[in-house]
């Protein structure tokens, strides 16, 4: 059976007219410039539907790239130009003007075409149109953005997650060194919350584990203050720059806005209201210490303020 589609050789006729269809009935855009004059000896009819500009209005280089964008003009035609006087194949991107005052993306792909003794005779290329590919680009860029400020929020809560507090607390650790300012940790746990949880429902947890939250990030509001949820039923409170007595007054300041919300906890072992206990701890870090070994220190204060009977703060070793 023999093949009805046309060969490579059936196609190479001697007849121009027969290229010229292929190259103006496509998408791309062809074009043609002199290397010795800097002018355009051919450009596609077709750049008049995308640009507005009529083919006859591009003349010279100049008429390219005047028609760029100006935040990309500089860079696009310094490029351009380098690569073709090196004489090697390249492709760019740059917002094209159009005769209305907009712009479309477009990619340039540029083929030099050399003369027997290898001097550059003249450039070849496709402009194409790739707004739509642009768009879809800068879609997916914003959502790795808007994903990656979600990535640092506890979905529960809404506030900082320990993702961001690890993140900030290394950053503020090494602030704090340079500085040799003091840098304050408050971890938090609300008390009997399992018995929260197995006589309210889980629900009702989840909804007081946000009030907890809510209370706790109020307490700690200024700016360069952190209050993140480092997991479970615990918190966190970052302060950078705050001395011993201002961090337990932060302390305090949290478990007074906490008793504020009069949560009910028919189950708690300390009262009927929704407690927590706290680790209060301030260091001005040197370069032997470890912010891990510090972290420790307070969450131990954590579990004295636990076993000292809950409902307290404990900002010193038992
Ligand atoms: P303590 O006073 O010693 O802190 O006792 P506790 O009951 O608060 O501590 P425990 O570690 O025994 O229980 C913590 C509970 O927190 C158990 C778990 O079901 C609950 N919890 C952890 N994360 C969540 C959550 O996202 N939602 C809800 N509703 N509960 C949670
Ligand atoms: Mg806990
Ligand atoms: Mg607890």
């Amino acid at each position: 059976m023999t093949s009805t589609l046309p060969t490579f050789q059936a196609l190479a006729c001697d007849d121009p007219g027969v290229y010229r269809t292929l190259l103006e009935s496509t998408k791309a855009i062809p074009w043609r410039i002199d290397w010795t004059t800097m002018r355009f000896t051919y450009i596609g009819p077709q750049i008049e539907e995308l640009l507005g500009w009529s083919p006859s209005s591009w003349l010279t280089v100049n008429d390219w790239a005047d028609r760029i964008h100006e935040e990309d003009r500089e860079k696009t035609v310094a490029f351009c130009v380098a690569q073709s006087q090196r004489g090697v194949d390249h492709e760019a991107d740059y917002r094209a003007l159009t005769r209305h005052g907009d712009h479309v993306w477009i990619r340039d792909v540029v083929h030099v075409v050399r003369r027997p003794d290898g001097s550059v005779d003249s450039l070849v290329g496709f402009m194409f149109d790739i707004t739509a590919r642009k768009q879809a680009e800068d879609k997916i860029l914003q959502l790795q953005r808007e994903l990656e400020v979600l990535s640092y929020r506890d979905s529960l809560t809404g506030i900082a997650n320990r993702r961001m507090f690890d993140t900030v607390y290394a950053v503020e650790w090494a602030k704090a060194c340079e500085t040799g300012e003091a840098l304050s940790l408050v971890i938090i746990d609300i008390d009997y919350f399992k018995q929260y949880n197995d006589h309210y429902g889980h629900v009702h947890g989840d909804e007081c584990l946000r009030r907890v939250a809510q209370a706790m990030e109020a307490g700690a509001s200024l700016p360069g203050e952190l209050c993140a949820r480092l997991g479970g039923e615990e918190f966190v409170l970052l302060l950078p720059a705050t001395g011993q007595q201002a961090a337990l007054d932060k302390a305090e300041r949290c478990r007074k806005l906490l008793k504020q919300k009069e949560i009910p906890h028919a189950r708690s072992g300390v009262g009927r209201l929704v407690t927590v206990s706290m680790g209060v701890g301030t260091i001005v870090p040197g370069p032997k210490d470890d912010p891990n070994v510090f972290l420790d220190r307070i969450d131990r204060r954590l579990y004295q303020a636990k076993s000292a009977g809950r409902d307290r703060i404990c900002d010193a070793e038992a």
